[in-house]
């Protein structure tokens, strides 16, 4: 039993010592092995950082020139993005910019999936499709949304 819960630990110390240009170091929570699946290849911090910088632009356009203080987003939590880690991602685009020293906001609903072999809907709160039944024939229904809710500028 010991030997299974140490695995993914041990897989997870090499993407820990990952570091960005800043020098500072880059964390992410620990994830279920399955999301290594989905983000291992990019890296999680390409995930978040292209996400932010999108997020980042469109307010900075929005703003127009006036200073931005508050920025609130909703981020499904099938989109995989790590508060933290897009928190860190917010401070470093948003530098030089008029969003440097806003806030940032983050809503993160759960996503919700309905499963075609039993017809029951229920809540995912994390990348495992899989419903309660043991099907993984389950559709998305909500999950991976990616809004710019509001913003305070002025
Ligand atoms: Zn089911």
């Amino acid at each position: 039993m010991a030997s299974l819960t140490l695995l993914p630990s041990r897989i997870w110390l090499s993407v820990l010592s990952t570091r960005v240009s800043s020098g500072r170091p880059y964390l992410f929570r620990p994830a279920k092995l399955s999301q290594l699946g989905d983000l291992g290849k990019a890296g999680p911090s390409m995930h978040e950082l292209s996400i932010t910088q999108s997020i980042v632009d469109a307010v900075c356009e929005r703003a127009a020139g006036r200073p931005v203080h508050t920025v609130s987003v909703r981020v499904g939590m099938l989109t995989a993005v790590v508060p933290d880690s897009m928190r860190f991602c917010f401070d470093l685009t948003t530098a030089g910019t008029v969003a440097e020293g806003a806030a940032l906001e983050i809503e993160q609903p759960p996503g919700t999936a309905r499963c075609r072999a039993c017809s029951a809907d229920f809540t995912l709160t994390d990348l495992v499709l899989l419903c309660p039944c043991g099907s993984a024939d389950v559709e998305i229904t909500s999950g991976r949304e990616l809004q710019i809710i509001s913003m305070r500028v002025g």
